[in-house]
C-alpha cells in the first residue's frame, strides 16, 4: 500500500523552539504560509508551556466604555465612528459617564474599565484629564485602562504638550495602563490604504515606549485580515518584539481579526477572516512574540468556539466579560455580570483548561479549580 510522505514544513522551526532559539523574519513567514495548522498549534502550545505556561487561562471582569463615537479620522476599516452631524453621534458628559460607571460597578463589581473613543475635534485636552480624574476619584480600586496611542497623539495635537508629559499627567490623575488599539498594521503601505488620516505608526511605538518609561504597562494589538500581506504581519510582530526587548512594558498581545461589516471593505466584497487564519495568527503570534507573556484569544471577535480552540494554539487569555462593548458589536442589553463570569468559566472549562480570574496586571483574583 502506498503511503504519502508528509512534508514537515515546520521541522526547522520546531528544532529552534525546542532549543529556545529566537525565530527570525523568514520563520514568521513560514509559520503563516504553512498548511500544517495542527502542527503549528501544537508547536505554539509547546512554546507556551516551555515558557512556563500551564493549563490556567486568564480572564478579567471588565467594563467597556466609549466616551464619544465622533471621530475626524475616518479609518476605512472602522464601523464605529460617525461625524458630529449624524443622528447616532454621541459624546458623554463627564459626570453622566462617571455616574453610569459607578452604577454598573455597584451591581457588577468589575475590576477594570477599558475605555477608548473617537478623535472628536470638539473635545478639549482638559476633558480627558477631568474624565480620568473623576473616574479614578469615584472608583479608586478600579484599574483605568484608557486611550489608545492614537488618542494620546490626538491630545498632543489638542494641547501642544509632548506625549510623555500627557501620559505623566494622566497617570497622575489615575490612568493605569494603555490599551493596544490604534496599531492596525505598522507597514506604511497598509496604513496609507486603510487609515490615511491616522498619524504615522512610529507615533504608536514612541507613545508606548514613553508609557513604559514612566512605569505604565501597555497592551499591543494587530488588526489583520484586510490588505496586508504575510511579510507585513511579520514586520509588525518584529517591531513589537524589539520594543518589548527594550522596555518589557507590554502585558499582552491581542491579534484582532478585521470585521468588514458596515465598512467600505464590505461593499468591495471583503469577507470575515476564516477560523483557519485566526488560529494561525494566534499560534504564530505566540511563537514570534517570545518575550510577551500573554497572548489573548479575544472571544468577542473570534467567536467563542474559535477562542476555545485557540486556547490549544498558544493563547492563555480570553480577555474578559467586556460588558457594554460597542466597537465590535452594536450595544445590547446588559447581561448580569456574574452570569458573564460564569459563562466565561464554562467556556474555558469546556475547552479543557482551568479558568483564572485576574486583574489588569495579571494578579490572580480567583481560580476556578
Ligand atoms: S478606528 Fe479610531 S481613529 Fe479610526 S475612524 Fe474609528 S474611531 Fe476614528
Amino acid at each position: 500500500m502506498a503511503t504519502a510522505a508528509r512534508l514537515d514544513t515546520l521541522a526547522e522551526i520546531r528544532e529552534k523552539v525546542l532549543a529556545n532559539e529566537r525565530l527570525d523574519f523568514d520563520d514568521g513567514v513560514t509559520l503563516l504560509e504553512t498548511d500544517d495548522l495542527t502542527g503549528l498549534g501544537e508547536l505554539a502550545d509547546t512554546a507556551r508551556r516551555l515558557r512556563g505556561g500551564s493549563d490556567e487561562v486568564f480572564f478579567v471582569n471588565n467594563l467597556y466604555l466609549n466616551f464619544t463615537n465622533v471621530c475626524r479620522v475616518k479609518c476605512k476599516f472602522c464601523a464605529f465612528a460617525v461625524t458630529g452631524k449624524q443622528p447616532s453621534a454621541y459624546t458623554w458628559e463627564i459626570d453622566k459617564l462617571v455616574e453610569h460607571a459607578v452604577e454598573v460597578h455597584d451591581r457588577e463589581r468589575y475590576s477594570e474599565i477599558h475605555m477608548v473613543g473617537g478623535e472628536n475635534p470638539h473635545l478639549e485636552y482638559s476633558y480627558y484629564v477631568d474624565l480620568t480624574r473623576e473616574l479614578h476619584d469615584a472608583l479608586p480600586d478600579v484599574h483605568l485602562k484608557l486611550y489608545t496611542a492614537s488618542e494620546i497623539h490626538h491630545m498632543h495635537k489638542l494641547s501642544g504638550l509632548p506625549h510623555a508629559q500627557i501620559l505623566a499627567e494622566l497617570q497622575e490623575v489615575g490612568l493605569g495602563s494603555l490599551p493596544g488599539g490604534g496599531a492596525e498594521v505598522f507597514a506604511d503601505r497598509v496604513r496609507r490604504l486603510v487609515a490615511p488620516g491616522k498619524e504615522h505608526p512610529d507615533n504608536w511605538i514612541a507613545t508606548h515606549r514613553a508609557a513604559h518609561g514612566i512605569g505604565m504597562p501597555t497592551h499591543c494589538t494587530m488588526l489583520y485580515g484586510h490588505v496586508e500581506n504575510y511579510e507585513e504581519r511579520v514586520d509588525h510582530w518584529m517591531r513589537l518584539r524589539d520594543l518589548q526587548d527594550e522596555t518589557g512594558g507590554f502585558l499582552a498581545f491581542v491579534p484582532l481579526p478585521f470585521h468588514p461589516e458596515n465598512t467600505v471593505f464590505q461593499r468591495r466584497g471583503w469577507r470575515f477572516s476564516t477560523g483557519y487564519d485566526d488560529l494561525k495568527m494566534v499560534a504564530a503570534s505566540r511563537l514570534m512574540l517570545d518575550n510577551i507573556p500573554n497572548i489573548k484569544a479575544y472571544w468577542i471577535m473570534l467567536s467563542t468556539p474559535v477562542a476555545q480552540v485557540a486556547l490549544h494554539y498558544g493563547a492563555n487569555d480570553i480577555q474578559g466579560t467586556v460588558m457594554e462593548e460597542q466597537i465590535a458589536h452594536a450595544a445590547g442589553a446588559v447581561t448580569p455580570q456574574e452570569e458573564k463570569v460564569q459563562s466565561l468559566v464554562t467556556l474555558i472549562r469546556d475547552a479543557g483548561r482551568i479558568p483564572v480570574q485576574r486583574d489588569t496586571l495579571y494578579n490572580v483574583v480567583r481560580t476556578f479549580a
